[in-house]
């Protein structure tokens, strides 16, 4: 009886020192995975590659997710869409192909929810030159965000307007690729290419790689081409195309202007709402 007492006694005591709990703050092995890594490549410009990458990514942190935003494009247009100024940068993503500064000293903070940035300058377009006669070129920016100590849990990847390889680097380190896409005649013949390149690196350095959505961006319905495309891409993309499509909206054009993205600029306008239901659907998608 007296024996019972004391062991009862004893998984109070434990119970209370957090013996018997989970300790909340230290994150049990089985929580720690590897953060989804999509490339938003399209080689055709101006198709809303960065407007996307920056909307889906600031809404994956607004939504809780921890989540970087990589910006692979020489014009940095997304180090500058998430209020980062481009001059006296302690590093940038250029530093981090040239092996001068780790990808983890080059990561920033931003001022919004769960987003942290690895910024870009003009100085990337001397990237490609630099690592042209490097063995395992492709796999430089793999190799470099396989020791980040902070656990992401979504890394984006804002490519270039080209098949550059800017954007092979930014394929072998993904685990998917998202295609922003316009809904014009000649849209379709640089998909075909695209996945094409897709195609290639998959086969050559990431057997992991797979095309994770195609989204449809600057959607104006009332455009009888618009509607044409959208069926062909239907016809031959039914399973890759996302349902959410993002309408055009002044809104999206005006919040890099002022360093924010659509959802701290306004949130309620049909643009971020739209870019919310993308991220949700893309999160949907890779789980
Ligand atoms: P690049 O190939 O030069 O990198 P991109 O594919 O990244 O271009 P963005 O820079 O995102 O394209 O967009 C091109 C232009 O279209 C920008 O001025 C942007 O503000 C505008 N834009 C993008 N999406 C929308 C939208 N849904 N509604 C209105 N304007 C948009
Ligand atoms: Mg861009």
């Amino acid at each position: 009886m007296q024996k019972g007492i004391v062991y009862i006694l004893l998984l109070i005591c434990s119970a209370k020192n957090g013996i018997l709990c989970t300790h909340r703050n230290e994150p049990k092995e089985a929580e720690i995975t590897d953060p989804i890594v999509l490339a938003f490549a399209n080689q055709k410009g101006g198709v809303g590659k960065t407007t996307s990458t920056v909307n889906i990514a600031a809404s994956l942190g607004y939504l809780g997710h921890k989540t970087l935003l990589i910006d692979s494009d020489p014009q940095g247009n997304a180090t500058s869409g998430v209020g980062i100024g481009k001059k006296n940068l302690r590093g940038s993503l250029y530093e981090v192909y040239s092996g001068e500064c780790s990808a983890e000293d080059a990561i920033r903070p931003t001022e919004y929810k769960d987003l942290s940035v690895l910024p870009a300058t003009i100085d990337l377009a001397g990237a490609e030159f630099d690592l042209m006669d490097r063995p395992r070129r492709e796999a430089t920016l793999k190799n470099a965000l396989a020791s980040l100590p902070e656990p992401f849990e979504y890394i984006l990847i804002d490519c270039p307007p080209s098949l550059s390889l800017l954007t092979v680097n930014a394929l072998t380190a993904a685990n998917g690729v998202v295609i922003p896409m316009q809904c014009e005649y000649f849209a379709l013949e640089g998909l075909t290419q695209l996945m094409l390149t897709v195609r290639r690196v998959k086969n050559a350095y990431n057997p992991a790689l797979g095309i994770t959505g195609i989204l449809i961006t600057m959607y104006d319905g009332r455009l009888n081409l618009s509607a044409q495309v959208l069926d062909e891409l239907k016809k031959y993309y039914a399973d890759k195309l996302l349902t959410t499509m993002i309408p055009r909206n002044v809104k999206l054009s005006e919040a890099p202007s002022y360093g924010e993205p659509a959802i701290y600029h306004d949130k309620y306008s049909r643009g971020s709402l739209a870019y919310l239901d993308a991220a949700k659907e893309l999160i949907r998608r890779v789980l």
